[in-house]
């Protein structure tokens, strides 16, 4: 993998270009790919956004979503748009297997794959160009330092800024994780003395829920959470059955992993979903626990150090007792926490 800057000479010459995210975009995979789609049509290039499954209807407001394609829709574009691509930029993400259907896809795709991306142990061996930083609070900034390192601040327009926003943002809490660092707050300053409007950004993506999925939280926290004070841990598990008869949709439970932490003392939060399909977990610290690599020991997944989710194939039933006895195996590193 050359390092980005490789690429920042290329720029110039307009090519066919995809840009695309994890499977179930948040804010900040969405956000950076739809920022980067409008810096580079600035430039001539014809980009797609792709996204490899549906998403929240929370990031529909953002500028270019309601053009983003769905790989699982019923139709081939998304497929046509990679095979003719030359770039493929892979945004949020660092092994195609976040990809879900599209990763066969992208792996026979001729054209040169770019990495920008903040999650641990990339799969470097797959992209031409790359830029793999766990010390970035977002993707969404290292977009925002790839227009500035390659000239493009007289391009950072409304749209672009509104989708760096949001992904700084979101991938932040609001600015308040330790990976909000001075750059974070430059950057912001940087958009704000640009012109950005940020209050209306805040109420898209926080102010935007249905009813049914307070009275959903209000279930969860009731009845579906467990609280292990001598572990200093909390677990959410939630049936299919509750999905169903609350009507919960994509992206009504992100953040709900959250809640736990603002409860005196828990340090790891977890909260495991069964989807059908698959058990989605999603696991979050507080300090010195590493989730990254409980996630993937234990989960089949990975992600950051404080935030990390997986998946299993196993019964609700199971991947529960499985975080029971992982919490078991880490009980020394759990429960000697200090208050
Ligand atoms: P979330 O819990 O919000 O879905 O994800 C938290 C972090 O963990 C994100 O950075 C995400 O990319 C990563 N992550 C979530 N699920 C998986 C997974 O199944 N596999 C891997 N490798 N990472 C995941
Ligand atoms: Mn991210």
């Amino acid at each position: 993998m050359q390092t980005i800057e490789n690429i920042y000479p290329l720029l110039s010459h307009p090519k066919k270009v995809v840009v695309t995210m994890h499977q179930k975009p948040d804010a900040d995979a969405m956000g950076s790919s739809l920022a980067l789609a409008h810096y580079l049509k600035q430039f001539g290039h014809e980009v797609t956004v792709i996204s490899p499954t549906n998403w929240a209807n929370f990031l529909t407001w953002m500028p270019g979503c309601k053009e983003v394609l769905d790989y699982e829709a019923p139709n081939d574009k998304a497929a046509k748009a990679i095979a003719a691509a030359e770039w493929i930029f892979c945004l949020d993400f660092n092994t195609l297997s976040r990809t879900k259907r599209m990763e066969e896809k992208l792996y026979a795709a001729k054209a040169e794959k770019i990495l920008i991306d903040h999650h641990r142990e990339p799969e470097t061996a797959v992209f031409a160009y790359g830029i793999s930083d766990t010390g970035k609070s977002s993707t969404a900034e290292m977009i925002f330092d790839f227009i500035m390192a390659s000239g493009g601040e007289d391009k950072l327009t409304k749209e672009v800024m509104e989708c760096i926003y949001a992904g700084v943002m979101t991938d932040t809490g609001s600015f308040r994780f330790p990976s909000t660092t001075a750059s974070v707050h430059a950057l912001v300053a940087k958009l704000k003395q640009k012109g950005l409007e940020h209050s209306h950004i805040h109420e898209e993506l926080y102010d935007n829920f249905l009813e049914n999925r307070f009275r959903f939280f209000g279930n969860v926290l009731l009845n579906r959470m467990e609280i292990f004070y001598e572990y200093n841990t909390a677990l959410i598990s939630i049936p299919q059955q509750d999905l169903i008869k609350y009507d919960v949709k994509t992206g009504d439970t992100e953040g709900l992993v959250n809640f736990p932490l603002s409860i005196k003392g828990i340090k790891l939060a977890a909260i495991i979903i069964d989807r059908g399909e698959e058990r989605k977990s999603s696991f979050r610290s507080k300090g010195g626990f590493d989730v990254n690599t409980f996630a993937r020991k234990y989960f089949n997944g990975g992600g950051h150090f404080n935030a990390a989710g997986g998946a299993n194939k196993e019964p609700l039933e199971e991947v529960v007792s499985k975080f029971m006895k992982a919490m078991e195996e880490n009980r020394e590193q759990l429960s000697s926490y200090q208050f």
